[in-house]
């Protein structure tokens, strides 16, 4: 950055932050669905695009109303089109609460450790990022969150359930009990509740006028490249995001994408309880090599402990396998993969530590 320029002071040093995007063979890095969609499905995602681009040249639905209706089906109980947001990627929807809910004086309050794009968040939208640690096994009940909010009264606490990276579930009884005790918005995290044993928090939102629901289609739904999150919540919330939300921000063909794979939605999540399936078994596996495994309700796992973990992790990549480097220091995370990906995952593992973790 040339000296001079006027950025933002707390701008200053910064670098673009991200999981590193490699050309590796087995990708199992950042939490995507492995399945690449079907040709038939590919086809009627073509087709949808082909019929859409008919109407070009005028802007899309800026409501993106049967999007949200078709999200709202997808969740049910009862929950209507005006009780659902969407747009860019949840990380989107985030920056929009944050944008209408955070914003200068205001704190938004997390539990770490957890999702490291939420300090990005924050620092884009002028909100103070405060976090709570979790309890020693990365659990969070009423008590702690509670507390939390006591000491940093902010105006937004996120709760992320499951967990990244821990796989740490919450369950919705301790959402409910946040909730009736507080007047912050509490935001549920649920990238990854299709792969969740406990159930979804969308069922308290009749009860809790400040409680939010944060979904996304780039995990389970196996549509990263779509860019479509949305949240669930009453409409005095989904009012403040329209308010701060860009003009169109939604393109035709992410809500022509969307609609379509909602509507293939069997097939998209007909891979979810293999994966799931796939991660309980690698975590097993690492139990019985030795490694340190923190128990995932989720599609990844977090496991040790390295003295080291840069290296590993460099030592997998150089057999062609990608993992990420984050977490609590000396874990790592392996998204679930296809049986294939695990195999390869645990032979490069077992080529580093021919005698468990610590060889
Ligand atoms: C992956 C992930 C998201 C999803 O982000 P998108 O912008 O929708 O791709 C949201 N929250 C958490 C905790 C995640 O891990």
């Amino acid at each position: 950055m040339r000296a001079g320029l006027p950025l933002r002071e707390d701008l200053v040093g910064q670098e673009p932050y991200g999981a590193p995007q490699l050309d590796a063979r087995v990708v199992l890095n950042v939490n995507e669905n492995p399945h690449s969609p079907s040709e038939a499905l590919r086809r009627a995602f073509a087709e949808a695009i082909h019929e859409a681009t008919g109407r070009l040249n005028r802007y899309p639905d800026r409501e993106a109303l049967g999007l949200r209706e078709d999200l709202a089906g997808y969740l049910g109980h009862g929950l209507r089109s005006e009780n659902i947001w969407v747009a860019n990627g949840s990380n989107e929807v985030m920056t929009q609460l944050l944008t209408a809910f955070g914003g200068p004086g205001r704190n938004v309050l997390t539990f770490t450790p957890t999702y490291s794009m939420y300090p990005e968040y924050a620092r884009n939208t002028c909100t103070r990022y405060v976090t709570e640690a979790r309890h020693p096994d990365h659990t969070v009940d009423a008590p702690l969150v509670l507390e939390g909010i006591e000491r940093h009264r902010p105006s937004v606490v996120i709760i992320t359930t499951p967990n990244n990276p821990t796989g740490t579930s919450v369950p919705p009884a301790v959402i409910d009990e946040v909730c009736r005790q507080t007047e912050a918005v509490v935001v549920v995290d649920e990238a990854y509740q299709e792969f969740s044993t406990q159930p979804s928090s969308v069922s308290l939102l009749d009860h809790h006028v400040n409680l939010v629901v944060a979904r996304t289609m780039s995990k389970a739904f196996a549509m990263a490249g779509g860019r479509v999150g949305y949240l669930a919540a009453g409409t005095e919330i989904v009012d403040a995001c329209r308010i701060v939300r860009l003009p169109y921000h939604l393109s035709l063909q992410t809500q022509v994408l969307a609609r379509v794979a909602l509507a293939h939605r069997d097939e998209l999540l007909a891979g979810v309880a293999e994966l799931g399936r796939q991660a309980r078994e690698f975590q097993v596996w690492l139990g019985q090599r030795g490694y340190e495994v923190v128990p995932s309700d989720a599609n990844f796992v977090l496991f040790g402990r390295f003295r080291d973990r840069h290296a590993v992790w460099q030592g997998l990549l150089d057999q062609g396998v990608l993992i990420r480097e984050t977490g609590p220091d000396g874990f790592l995370r392996a998204s679930a993969g296809t049986a294939e990906e695990m195999a390869a995952l645990r032979d490069a593992l077992v080529s580093l530590h021919p005698e468990g973790p610590q060889s």
